[in-house]
């Protein structure tokens, strides 16, 4: 029976400065029970292995998700060492993790991966990088994985071996080759599911007319098969992205990062030279006859600065959006931070996932709403008297260190060491009614499993209340909000949610 889609654009920001938009997306779940309807701006749940990290099914449908059933994102290279288990089970992936519940939009790659080694994409196949090293992905068995993991989504392979350093060359065979995957994506079987097509950041940053034309070719000859778009960053802002929010466990085998662009794998123009690529295979293997880097970070990997602010390219990603159909869906993947989600949900963009708060509760960082929700209790707003924006210190103890931000904390401080307060005195989910930091920083301490599963119930809690937020703001500003809710005007709605979200 064929899954079905619906996304319906419900309003536009009215103000010039923003392009913000609310929608509903309707989409059946794995079960094939009454359609759900999901609101936009949303984020996908990020899962490893088909499943969301450090919680079983249980706590995330009783402690996290309780009635919402957010579409769970499941990457194919995680998932990659099962997936003859999963054409043989026969009823998909969803039901194979547990979660039947939910619907699931398969992605190639795990959004935590930002810089993936250049040079393996060869031929009619894309490198994805997994636990067991590489993998070649062709069309014809991407059509079979979507087929044995049943998903309501899924997106289109591409040639994401693009970034601001290629040349025009490299940038017209990404595209050329990209397109071919459409088309032969496109021809098959769909298997069901509904397609978000791939449109690579890095062409733009390249030769914006050639990308231009790229995308305009999709629109000409494929809109009819696309439901939806997802805004890749491979190889464009890697480096920045992938250090703004994400944690060592998700670095690929063999790649070492580095805060200037220019000096990662995943940037270097053209393919490598063989000695290069011995070099990374040998790095590689070693990767494997050690912890797994899916499993577990090392120390110097957790020292990452999970909150540094961003260095992505709104501009190239606005280029991208204005190309697009209004009535289609658009997606950014990635660990983004709450401050870079509110920006591009200004820009346009629709949907986002929670790698981000998977990197968060294995660095120990926790996400702390109160500022936000003093002034938007509930998902509403009320007007606080005499009160200038929030953003300074704000009273409450565990703020301002040297690597906290304005809406999170970092809970291996050992200031937290003999603190009896809960995570957050506004949140009532499980972790901040049942513990403390205390008893939080104690479990990150002695590397307690405990530790991060508490922390991912409360992030993932947290992050859900800041998708609501974001939304009602982006209500008020197309002008559908109740009258009566406050006497705000739009904009200082806007500031107040930048100045909560904003990292220090
Ligand atoms: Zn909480």
């Amino acid at each position: 029976m064929r899954r079905m889609s619906n996304f319906v654009l419900d309003s536009l920001a009215t103000s010039s400065s923003s392009s913000s938009r609310l929608g509903r997306w309707t989409v059946s779940s794995s079960g094939g029970e009454t359609p759900l309807s999901v609101p936009t701006p949303a984020f996908l749940v990020h899962t490893l292995g088909g499943s969301v990290p450090h919680l079983t099914a249980d706590v995330l449908l009783q402690h996290v998700f309780p009635e919402q059933r957010p579409p769970l994102l499941v990457s194919i290279d995680n998932c990659a060492t099962f997936v003859d288990s999963v054409a043989q089970f026969g009823s998909g992936i969803a039901k194979f993790a547990g979660l039947p519940q939910f619907p699931v939009f398969l992605s190639p790659h795990n959004p935590g991966k930002k810089v993936l080694p250049s040079g393996y994409n060869i031929g009619e196949s894309v490198a994805l990088w997994g636990r067991r090293g590489k993998t070649a992905l062709t069309v014809a068995e991407h059509q079979r994985i979507v087929a044995a993991f049943k998903p309501q989504f899924f997106q289109t392979l591409s040639d994401y071996d693009i970034s601001s350093t290629s040349g025009l060359k490299r940038m017209k065979k990404s595209t050329t080759r990209t397109l071919e995957f459409l088309d032969k994506t496109t021809s098959g079987s769909s298997n069901g599911a509904d397609l978000f097509a791939t449109v690579e950041l890095g062409w733009f940053k390249v030769d914006g007319e050639e990308a231009n034309k790229t995308v305009k070719a999709m629109l000409t000859n494929k809109l009819d098969a696309i439901k939806g778009f997802i805004i890749s960053g491979q190889g464009l802002t890697c480096a920045e992205v992938y250090l703004s929010g994400s944690s060592g466990r998700m670095i690929p085998e063999g790649v070492t990062l580095s805060l200037s662009p220019n000096k990662t794998e995943g940037q270097k123009k053209g393919p490598m030279n063989n000695k290069k690529r011995t070099q990374m295979d040998t790095e590689k293997k070693s990767s494997l006859n050690s912890t797994p880097v899916e499993d577990k970070a090392d120390e110097d990997d957790k020292s990452t600065d999970s909150t540094k602010t961003s260095d992505l390219d709104y501009a190239a990603i606005s280029e991208v959006v204005a190309l697009l159909p209004a009535h289609l869906p658009r997606y950014v993947p990635g660990p983004l931070s709450p401050y870079e989600i509110l920006e591009l949900v200004l820009l346009g963009v629709d949907l986002f996932d929670s790698s981000w708060v998977t990197a968060s509760a294995d660095l120990g960082h926790v996400l702390v709403l109160d500022e936000l929700t003093k002034y938007f209790p509930d998902g509403h707003e009320v007007k606080i008297n005499n009160e200038s924006l929030p953003g300074g210190k704000n009273g409450d103890e565990g703020t301002n260190s040297s690597n906290e931000t304005g809406c999170t904390i970092s809970i291996k401080d050992k200031k937290y060491f003999s603190d009896f307060t809960p995570l957050s005195s506004s949140c009532s989910c499980y972790t901040c009614r049942k513990h403390t930091k205390s008893y939080l920083n104690h479990l990150y301490a002695t590397e307690e499993l405990l530790g991060p599963v508490l922390v991912m119930i409360h992030n993932l809690t947290s992050f859900n209340t800041m998708m609501a937020t974001i939304r009602h703001v982006v209500k008020k500003d197309a002008g559908v909000s109740s009258q009566t809710e406050s006497s705000t005007s739009s904009q200082e709605s806007l500031d107040r949610l930048k100045q909560c979200l904003k990292p220090c």
